[in-house]
Formats: structure tokens, C-alpha cells, sequence
């Protein structure tokens, strides 16, 4: 039975709908943007004529307000002397209103937290502003002691790790040195003058200001930059220096109200209905550049386009008699490019309760071929599948040995690799409300996240075969009698 659905599931279908979506007509489909619009009402007119019902009165949308946060830099003092944004230091864009005030900043090193090496060690840095270098420290050998290695580690390759520990440790204001402030500038120039999209404005968080060394000299003794590094290269022990200086850091913003939506398609099981399988996709990408228009052909129309095809080919099965036990959700989202917000809007507002929600399987990019994996496109990188259930790894990997005999690659599986691809797409809102997801994913390749991304370069047949993985998968997660087991929690 399941193979008979499963081959409706086809590469013809897949490439007729993103040849619409990915075309320039839909002007990259940013988030709050015309072309959203036009694809969530495609995908809506998609759902219907599958003969799938709105989930709630007349709509397939969950609408979301967001808040639309203009570019502006925060205002900083220290001992009354006023510094100027966009020169002394910058902030990106979407820092929450707030006047943050201390007596003194600590510069803790490289801001570095690990058990061999803590730049954290005994300090109390609970709503203090807190200053940090970028980078790690290597021996004289060039040995890292972060990393024990020649090669750097996550403290320098994975840009928000620092940050993500300031956070967690409580600190007020996180100030990073940069070393030429005017290149990082022009560097993030694009991220810098973009507004910022943001879910909630009344959650306050640490802001993080990038300054120049010249600043972070003025505020630290002369020399103590120098001097701190030396230090912990020639010893491997952390160093903190107290500044006593008053610093105010207020931020004002200018903000826009608008709306966005995800695009709900429901289809009620049979005798497990009280029990919901998810499987997502984000369908907003990043909009255009004056005359370029980032189609986003594989991230994310692929898996937009592959989600419309299995919830047309379930609610065929339904229509023939042979629908899920199990509700299933075929969601696509929005606001992932802007950080994953309209997948965390439905896990904070579900439609169905998350405590019944047995699985996401989640599919951004599945139509392209990465590097390694040239010639070879029966591949796909599986990530999450085994951090929280046992049973929804081995139920993917029979359905994959019973039917698509694809290389299943968990190369980004690993907690280690400096990609992080497992906190970087709409899955990970469902994982850390506990629930099992898998992230469906063919690797970046030359044209992530260009203009480049056209709906050309895309290999449907490859698309077929994983798109029917997922359906393999979500069948017999929908219809077994047991619902999987949530029985580890690895990160
Ligand atoms: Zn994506």
C-alpha cells in the first residue's frame, strides 16, 4: 500500500511547482513580502485541490505578527564620554530596547569556556558587561588550547558560540573586540543596513557590540590586550582584568508592525487521530537585491515543493480509504532565513498539542548535489534522527534499506562539526520542546544562498527518491500501532 502511494510521489510533480515558486515572478519569497504572499497562496491553491479541507475556518494560514526592526546603532558612554556607532563600534540590527548600566567591565580573554580552558573561571558576570577578544589562544608551538590541536576549534569557527555562552552565563552586555572594524563593516554590510525581523520585542537580550581595538584600548590600560594574550599563550591559564568605568548602552528602535503567515495543511487520522506527525519545510528565502532575485530554488523550494507532494499523496490514500491512523500536519513555514521564526511561532501558538506531536521531519534542500558527494547523487545527510528517539532512526533507516537504497551520510550529525547544522533549520523548534525530528539535507553547495540557486540547476529525480524516504518514513510513523518512544536526549 505504501508503495503505491509513494509512487505518486513524483519528480514531474515536484518540478512543475517549482518552476513557479522559484521563478522571479515570486521575487524570492522574503519574509513579509509580496512574493510570501504569492506562495503561501500557492501552496494554499495546491492544498486545496488535493481535496485537503482548511484547518480551521476558510484558511490554510497561521498568521504571525512580526516586528520590523530599523538598522541603527546603540549609544554608548563610558565615564561620559560618548563613542560613535558605525565607526568606534556597530551592532546589527533587532537589539532590544534597553538601557543597560554598569560600574565596571570585565575583559575576560577570549571569552572561551570549556574544562581545560575557562576564560569564565570565578567570575561573576551576572548582568555585567563583559569584553572579549575574538579567536583562541595557541601555545608557542601553535597548539591550540581550546582545541588541544594545530586546527582551531568552535570558539573561532562558529562565530555565535561565544555569544550563545555569554548568554547562558547571564551577562548584561557583551562587548567583542574586532581587529579592523572597518573591514567587518563592509564585510556584513548587507546584514548591517537590513531590518531586523523579530518575533517578540518585549524579551530583553544581552546585547553584543562589535568594537574596535582602538576603543577596547581606551577603555582597558594600554597594553593590556598585548599584554593578556601573551599571557595565556605562554601559561594556557585564563586572565580577567576589572575595569572600574562606568559604560551606558541604550538602545531605541524604530519599529514597523507586519504580518506573515505558515501555511497549514491538516489531515485527520483514523483511530490514533489524537496523535499528529509533522513534516515541514520552509518556503520564504531571501528576497531580491535591487534587480537580482534569490530564487532559492533548492533552499528552500525543494522541500517547500516535496511537502506539496506528499500531502497530495496522503490525502489520496484518505480519499481512497487508506488514510494515516495518526493526524498528520503538512506545514511550510516562514521566517526561517530570518531565524527560524515562523517555525517558533508554531511551536509556541500549536494548532495541535505539542505533548501529542510524535515526530517532525523536517526537508531543507533536498535537489541539489554538494561537493563531496559529486557523481553521486544518492545521498542524502540525515541530522537528528537518533538525539531523541531510538525507534524513529531505525524506522528511517528500514524504510530507506526496504526501498530507496540511498547513502545515508551523518556526517552533520555529529554534535563536533563546526556547521551546527542541527540548531539551523525548523526542526530544532520541535527538538527542543522534546519532540523527535529528522533534518532531511544535501549539504551547501557554490550556489547557497546566491542568486544562483535556480530552479535549472535542480536534480528532481534525486528529489523523487528522498522525497519518497520521507514519505516511507512519516507512513509508518503515522500508521504503526506503537507511538515512538522518546528515549535519549543527545545534543
Ligand atoms: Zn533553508
Amino acid at each position: 500500500m505504501a508503495v503505491h502511494y509513494a509512487n505518486t510521489v513524483t519528480a514531474a510533480g515536484m518540478s512543475k511547482n517549482l518552476h513557479v515558486i522559484a521563478s522571479d515572478e515570486y521575487e524570492g519569497r522574503e519574509t513579509g513580502k509580496k512574493g510570501q504572499k504569492m506562495a503561501a497562496e500557492y501552496i494554499s491553491a495546491r492544498f486545496k485541490a488535493a481535496g485537503i479541507p482548511p484547518y480551521k475556518e476558510n484558511t490554510y494560514y497561521q498568521e504571525y505578527p512580526l516586528n520590523m526592526v530599523m538598522p541603527g546603532p546603540a549609544e554608548i558612554t563610558i565615564d561620559s564620554k560618548k563613542y560613535t556607532g558605525n565607526k568606534d563600534y556597530y551592532n546589527f540590527p533587532g537589539l532590544s530596547e534597553q538601557t543597560i548600566e554598569t560600574k565596571d567591565i570585565l575583559f575576560l580573554g577570549y571569552g572561551i569556556d570549556q574544562e581545560n580552558y575557562s576564560d569564565y573561571k570565578g567570575a561573576d558576570v551576572k548582568g555585567k558587561t563583559v569584553m572579549i577578544l575574538p579567536g583562541e589562544p595557541y601555545s608557542k608551538d601553535s597548539i591550540s588550547y581550546a582545541s588541544g590541536k594545530k586546527t582551531a576549534s568552535l570558539w573561532s569557527t562558529y562565530g555565535r558560540l561565544k555569544i550563545e555562552t555569554a548568554r547562558e552565563k547571564g551577562v548584561g552586555a557583551l562587548l567583542i573586540v574586532v581587529d579592523n572594524i572597518e573591514k567587518e563593516m563592509l564585510n556584513n554590510k548587507k546584514r548591517l543596513e537590513a531590518p531586523s525581523l523579530k518575533l517578540d520585542l518585549d524579551k530583553k537580550e544581552m546585547p553584543v557590540i562589535y568594537i574596535s581595538r582602538e576603543m577596547a584600548n581606551e577603555i582597558l590600560k594600554k597594553k593590556t590586550i598585548d599584554k593578556t594574550k601573551k599571557k595565556i599563550s605562554k601559561t594556557g591559564k585564563s586572565q580577567q582584568t576589572v575595569v572600574k568605568k562606568d559604560i551606558v548602552i541604550a538602545m531605541r528602535n524604530t519599529v514597523q508592525k507586519i504580518d506573515a503567515e505558515n501555511v497549514l495543511g491538516y489531515i485527520e487520522g483514523t483511530d490514533l487521530k489524537n496523535e499528529l506527525v509533522v513534516v515541514t519545510a520552509h518556503y520564504d528565502h531571501l528576497g531580491k537585491d535591487g534587480n537580482i532575485v534569490f530564487n532559492g530554488a533548492d533552499d528552500d523550494g525543494s522541500g517547500t515543493v516535496a511537502v506539496i507532494e506528499m500531502a497530495q499523496a496522503f490525502a489520496k490514500a484518505k480519499r481512497e480509504g487508506h488514510g494515516p491512523r495518526r493526524s498528520m500536519l503538512f506545514m511550510t513555514v516562514s521566517g526561517e532565513e530570518k531565524g527560524l521564526l515562523g517555525s517558533s511561532y508554531y511551536t509556541e501558538h500549536p494548532v495541535y498539542p505539542l505533548a501529542s506531536t510524535v515526530c517532525d521531519l523536517n526537508i531543507d534542500m533536498i535537489g541539489r548535489v554538494d561537493e563531496k558527494h559529486t557523481g553521486n547523487p544518492n545521498y542524502i545527510y540525515l541530522i537528528g534522527s537518533d538525539k531523541l528517539s531510538s525507534e524513529l532512526h531505525a524506522i528511517s533507516e528500514k524504510s530507506n534499506k526496504t526501498y530507496e537504497n540511498l547513502e545515508l551520510d551523518y556526517t552533520y550529525n555529529d554534535e563536533k562539526d563546526k556547521n551546527r547544522f542541527y540548531y539551523r533549520s525548523d526542526h530544532y523548534n520541535f527538538a527542543k520542546n522534546g519532540i523527535p525530528v529528522i533534518f532531511y539535507f544535501n549539504g551547501v553547495h557554490a550556489d547557497y544562498h546566491k542568486e544562483t540557486d535556480e530552479v535549472e540547476k535542480i536534480d528532481f529525480n534525486k528529489m523523487e527518491k528522498i522525497t519518497r524516504l520521507v514519505f516511507f518514513t512519516a507512513w509508518e510513523v503515522a500508521n504503526r500501532t506503537d507511538r515512538i518512544v522518546v528515549d535519549s536526549n543527545k545534543k
